[in-house]
């Protein structure tokens, strides 16, 4: 794709956004950006973008930017059916994303990850189990650092290891990746997908542009992710922690208390469930995901193993902040869905101290109840959804209103006695009350630390 003294729209200044006008920029491109954020919001970014010729339009997105433009390139955050893009599609104007511009221009391989929940915890495994094969690796997308930044890194023999997702998915046209992963698909994002059945259109675009040498992995467990099989091109690949694989099919599961390989109608051995060091049946499905990839990128399974033993938990997903007193203190303030909170209950057998609340994604929480009147002790609520939680979760547990995530941890910590577990995994997002979900399980693990010192100091004491 050639780029030079071509006319750019950037719109949306998030991450990706910046890093794409740059780059663009960087190979001569005249760009422009148009963001809804005032100049004031923007005041760290603008002398970047301004210093390379930037042109900037910010405090929304004026109709005359978007006409006489080469190429627009879109922001997953801003929605496909802004009336500006429709009229400039209608123009004749392509309209792509920043992974479908990264697209035309990375080098090696791509290995792909979508899905509702367990995208970064798989692509961050992922991109240390290959390697640790000692394959050049490149990691990025959704995850943190944009595709667009891999870029000038990626060389003929790289394999590039992305997340991606359903946002990102909507505005790829060639992006092609040699594996492509559908972790799972439940209900999230609806309220910009509209429905489930769009939501899932959107992930299946993952397998849009494969072909007979590519492969295609599925989760055989996951109802949404098996159903896509119908939509793949590329060599089905299964991983499965409740059904052995037979006959033709290639892929990872669980025997027993042990994870096999399966190819060429042969089961190999990799390792013994135990020696995940995460916790959670869901990670158990993540790893499986992983060994799939790893030995489909040609890794032997020693160096697997060996990734896999060494992995820790990704920040703010069912990472464990501290022990008091007895009590274990989790922060999955990832869990940003009723789907995923689930799995985190799942993790413990019981006597959980649960916090949830945050902003309210036109979520139904009374399908946690089973779960909760099994397995929690007592739910503290926090922020504006908290009425609706109290509303759907009640009688099946106790329930404490609290408002803040200082006030939650302060009675869980009241409450919860030695061999239980207070969790922060709040099935809701976190804007109301936090920048971002970063914030929010800094802001516990901070209060949790906070809590942790007079102890110390009275153990310091005896
Ligand atoms: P994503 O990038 O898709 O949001 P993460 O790895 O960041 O995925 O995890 C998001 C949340 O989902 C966390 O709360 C995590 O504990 C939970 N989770 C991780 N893997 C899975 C999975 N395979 N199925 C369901 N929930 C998961």
């Amino acid at each position: 794709m050639e780029v030079k003294n071509k006319r750019v729209l950037v719109v949306g200044l998030g991450k990706s956004g910046i890093a794409s006008a740059q780059f663009l920029a960087t190979r001569g491109a005249h760009v422009t950006v148009s963001e809804t954020r005032s100049q004031s919001e923007l005041k760290n970014e603008i002398p970047a973008l301004l210093e390379r010729g930037i042109a900037i339009e910010t405090g929304g997105h004026g109709e005359r930017t978007f006409r006489d433009q080469d190429l627009i390139v879109v922001s997953p955050g801003v929605p496909a059916d802004v009336s500006q893009l429709v009229r400039a599609r209608q123009q004749g104007i392509p309209v792509i994303g920043e992974i479908e511009l990264a697209a035309r221009f990375l080098k090696g391989k791509i290995v792909a990850i979508t899905g509702s929940n367990g995208k970064t915890t798989t692509t961050t495994l992922c991109g240390e189990v290959i390697a640790s094969s000692s394959q050049r690796t490149l990691v990025g997308g959704n995850i943190g650092t944009p595709v667009i930044l891999l870029v000038d890194d990626s060389t003929d023999d790289t394999v590039n290891v992305v997340e991606i997702s359903s946002f990102q998915l909507e505005t790829i046209e060639t992006f092609h990746p040699h594996i492509a992963v559908v972790l799972n698909i439940t209900p999230d994002h609806l309220d910009r997908h509209g429905s489930l059945e769009a939501y899932t259109a959107a992930k299946a675009r993952i397998f849009e542009n494969q072909n007979s040498s590519d492969y295609s992995v599925l989760n055989l467990d996951d109802p949404g992710s098996a159903a896509l099989r119908s939509r793949t091109k590329g060599q089905l690949c299964w991983f499965s922690r409740k059904q052995e694989l037979k006959g033709e099919s290639i892929g990872a599961f669980l025997r027993g208390d042990e994870i096999y390989w399966r190819d060429d109608k042969l089961d190999q051995i990799v390792m013994p469930v135990s020696e995940i060091p995460l916790k959670g049946s869901h990670n158990v499905e993540n790893v499986l995901a992983a060994i799939a990839v790893g030995r489909l990128c040609g890794c032997d399974i020693q160096s697997i193993r060996d990734a896999v033993r060494r992995f820790k938990a990704v920040e703010h997903r069912l990472q464990h902040i501290a022990t008091i007193r007895g009590v274990e203190y989790y922060n999955d303030s990832k869990a940003t869905n009723v789907d995923a909170t689930i799995k985190a209950i799942e993790s413990f057998a019981g006597n959980i101290h649960l916090i949830l609340g945050g902003k309210d994604k036109n979520s139904d929480y009374t399908q946690m109840n089973n779960l909760l009147r099994a397995r929690v002790k007592r739910v503290y609520t926090i922020g504006s959804a908290a009425e609706k939680i109290r509303s759907h979760v009640q009688p099946a547990v106790e329930v404490m209103p609290c408002m803040t995530l200082e006030a939650a941890v302060e009675r869980a910590h009241d409450a919860a006695k030695s061999g239980d577990v207070v969790l922060l995994a709040p099935a809701c997002s976190s804007f109301d009350q936090f920048e971002n979900y970063e914030h929010r399980g800094r802001t516990f693990r901070a209060l949790v630390e906070r809590l942790q010192q007079p102890a110390a100091a009275a153990q310091e004491r005896r």
